[in-house]
């Protein structure tokens, strides 16, 4: 574990995007980048070609790469085919797409990896807790103790040859919201990595981000760390080539009573928002499981965390704690812009 000075207190984490709204550049190779609003949140996406023409088509494919992964996989959506699943908790194996299989499928991996940290059954508690303001008080203890029991990865039952999903218990819920935005932006990338005569690109769903090949410019793909606060100072920066960058952590979603701050995230082994810690960033070639990873480290806490990114190759974190101490794995390549500091 390498800790940082005290100096350096101050936090992270909004990853700073490349530029506001849409916009094409005349240079050879084109440029185009546009920035909306997708599963909820907001995404940027960039596309190097060719033409301009062929770098923009690539954004519309990419949009509607991440349009339809959200009809699939969204628990809010009743037509999805997670709610059919979460509908029939209990009841009957319902038959999925496989690509929605093999989702879950790797959510269980996921899951074994980090002893349950991970797990996509948590959504039970989706009605115990509230990150929108709308909580006056904690729930009580026979509250949360009554919605944990339903989580449970090992209920989560799959029939490969059936291609069924089925939860066990009645009471049983499903999300995706730890790994679904990595996911799309997996996805979106391959799409677009794909199409002739694109050579580059970027996909930044709120901060889980991923970048392959040639970048807009001669910088290379650089992101950026903000200091939170100061949101319009740098922090540190990554130099990436083809990697993901991935933050758990919203300031503005979290729980706080008797002075104790409950962040968005569930522990499955008590029921309980994690606390802690304020934010996670995993860095590795994949998005999906940085995603996965940086929830898993929030539940985990700083060592048990860090111990498992550790032992894991080409992944690395960086983890800011409530009290806005920074942790990084062992192998980390951030770089700051202060002299001051012990990078
Ligand atoms: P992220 O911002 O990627 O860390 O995802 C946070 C979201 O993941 C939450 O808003 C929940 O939807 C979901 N979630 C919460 N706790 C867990 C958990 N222990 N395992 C998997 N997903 C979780
Ligand atoms: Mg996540």
């Amino acid at each position: 574990m390498r800790r940082f000075m005290p100096g350096l207190r101050p936090l992270v984490l909004c990853l700073l995007a490349l530029g506001p709204g849409a916009r094409v550049y005349a240079q050879q190779p084109a440029t185009a980048s546009q920035v909306l609003r997708l599963m909820g949140c907001r995404f940027e996406l960039t596309a190097v070609a060719t033409t301009d023409t062929i770098a923009w088509q690539a954004i519309r494919a990419g949009v509607a790469e991440i349009q339809r992964i959200e009809r699939l996989i969204s628990s809010w959506d009743e037509n999805s085919q997670t709610s059919a699943i979460n509908r029939n908790a209990g009841v009957q194996p319902m038959r999925v797409d496989r690509e929605l299989y093999d989702l879950i499928y790797r959510a269980k991996k996921v899951s074994q990896l980090t002893h349950g940290a991970f797990d996509i059954s948590f959504a039970s508690m989706d009605k115990i807790w509230h990150f929108d303001g709308t909580m006056l008080s904690l729930p009580t203890p026979e509250a949360v103790a009554e919605a944990r029991q339903y989580i449970n990865w090992q209920d989560i039952e799959l029939n490969p040859t059936a291609q069924t999903v089925f939860l066990r218990r009645a009471g049983m819920k499903i999300g995706f919201g730890a790994i679904g935005k990595g996911y799309a932006a997996n996805r979106a990338k391959a799409l677009l990595q794909a199409l002739p005569g694109v050579q580059g690109g970027l996909v930044n769903a709120s901060g889980d981000l991923i970048s392959w090949g040639t970048p807009p410019t001669d910088a290379g793909w650089v992101i950026k760390i903000a200091d939170p606060k100061n949101k319009h100072q740098v922090l540190g920066w990554l130099q990436i080539g083809d990697m993901a960058v991935v933050t758990s952590g919203d300031y503005e979603r979290y729980l706080e009573f008797d002075g104790v701050r409950y962040a968005h995230i569930i522990d499955p082994r008590t029921g309980y928002p994690t606390t802690g810690i304020k934010s996670v960033t995993v860095v590795c070639p994949d998005a999906e499981l940085a995603d996965a990873l940086a929830t898993s480290v929030f539940v985990l806490g700083k060592t048990a965390g860090l111990e498992l990114v550790n032992q894991l190759k080409g992944v690395a974190c960086l983890i800011v704690t409530d009290d806005d101490e920074l942790f990084s794995s062992t192998d980390l390549q951030l770089n700051y812009y202060s002299s001051s500091t012990n990078n």
